[in-house]
């Protein structure tokens, strides 16, 4: 099994969505991947900030699952990380209300030692300049380099993203993201774009309409699965994201076969992850039911027609 490191925020959110609304919970990029990676029980290290103000509960959760935190430094005096968002009503969509970077705005990710060597790095969205630094602090090349961005970062930091995008071997992204990174409005296109860019393999989210996996002239498509309950879809996409790369640590093959697997196991985990606010259901979700909706997603795309 490969070691996982993953850098990004572990955060507050505040949620707003035609369901409900939440007070700050606990949130971030780093935490939802480190709990979808953690259903894999590979050998993970998150390496984040938070503030005096993060309760150590949540931290404990991580800790629980098996996943390292030596690397999430607690600054006492500061603040961690907010952001509060609004989904449209087809929550599909939303409106970023509030983002405070608070403690990530001096972050200096230190990788723990013992995980310099590891072979899959994770860098969540975060700012470019940060997960470009964790790259610097592997002591060789990585076997696999993952890298989620936000239009955020686009807007605040695109030279910056483009050098590090340089130097990853696969990208997850959402759609409309993809478009803003290229300036193509067909996909297919903007794949094309993203791969003259450095990464080899290019992964664009979709939110419920699944998810495409571009590999030169290869394309997979994963849709998602229909669900009865979509409450919050806030960290599906590094939920996506987590699953997508703990898999491929776990079994340690990074052919696009193995990868198509890795975006079943992905939108897989994303399926739970938005039927709960925040970080509730990946907190108590069973691998027996994630077999079980493994299951479900072969039901659902399994077909058998003859070509003749
Ligand atoms: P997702 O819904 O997968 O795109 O991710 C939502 C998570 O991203 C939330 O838990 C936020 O705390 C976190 N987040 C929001 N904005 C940013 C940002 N600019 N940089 C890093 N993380 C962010």
């Amino acid at each position: 099994m490969s070691k996982l490191v993953i850098v990004g925020t572990v955060a507050f959110d505040a949620i707003e969505t035609p369901f409900g609304k939440t007070d700050k919970i606990l949130g971030g990029a780093a935490t939802f991947i480190g709990l979808a990676a953690s259903q894999f029980n590979v050998d993970a290290s998150v390496v984040s900030i938070v503030g005096g103000d993060f309760p150590q509960e949540y931290l404990d959760l991580l800790a629980d699952r098996n996943i390292d935190i030596s690397g999430v430094e607690i600054v006492k005096e500061g603040k961690t990380f907010f952001w509060s968002g609004k989904y449209h009503n087809d929550m599909n969509s939303r409106d970023t209300l509030i983002t405070e970077l608070n403690v990530l705005e001096n972050f200096n990710p230190v990788v723990p030692s013992e995980y310099r060597d590891a072979e899959v790095v994770m860098l969540g969205n975060l700012h470019p300049m940060v997960q470009m630094s964790v790259l610097d602090q592997m002591e060789s090349k990585p076997k696999l380099v993952i890298l989620d961005t936000m239009n955020f970062w686009m807007d605040c930091a695109l030279e910056d993203l483009l050098k590090v995008i340089k130097r990853i071997d696969v990208i997850t992204i959402n759609d409309e993201e993809a478009r803003q990174l290229t300036g193509e409005y067909s996909l297919v296109v903007a794949a094309q774009r993203i791969h003259e860019m450095g990464p080899k393999y290019v992964v664009i989210k979709k939110g419920e309409h699944g998810a495409l996996l571009f590999y030169n002239d290869n394309v997979f498509y994963a849709p998602a699965l229909p669900l009865e309950e979509v409450f919050d879809p806030t960290g599906a996409g590094d939920t996506f994201a987590g699953g997508f790369a703990g898999y491929l640590a776990k079994t340690e093959d990074v052919s696009f076969e193995n990868m198509k697997n890795a975006v079943i196991y992905g939108s897989t985990l994303a399926s739970f992850c938005v039927e709960k606010f925040g970080t509730e259901r990946m907190i108590n979700l069973k691998s027996k039911d994630v077999h079980q909706r493994l299951q479900e997603f072969k039901n659902l795309t399994q077909f058998d027609i003859e070509l003749t």
